[in-house]
């Protein structure tokens, strides 16, 4: 089986671009006020995913992988 990420976007960073709904269409949705949430919570790494996370603006995505813990993106000093 292939890595799974979990994939977070921090509400309060969020300025509701839809760039990473470009990147993922799969990957997130933007509500009613304009925000982005994941579509599931956990999900197989990706190139799309890791592209939006790298295309988001104000880097308000993370992704971390499930099975080691480690930071996916924002990519660990
Ligand atoms: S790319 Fe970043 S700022 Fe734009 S909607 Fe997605 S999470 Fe929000």
């Amino acid at each position: 089986m292939g890595e799974r990420w979990r994939v977070a976007v921090d509400r309060g960073v969020c300025i509701g671009s839809g760039l990473c709904v470009d990147a993922a269409p799969d990957g997130f949705r933007l509500d009613a006020a304009r925000q982005s949430h994941p579509v599931v919570a956990e999900t197989d790494a990706g190139e799309g995913v890791l592209a939006a996370a790298e295309g988001c603006p104000v880097e308000a995505i993370t992704i971390t992988s499930v099975a080691s813990g480690e930071a996916v993106f924002p990519p660990e000093e």
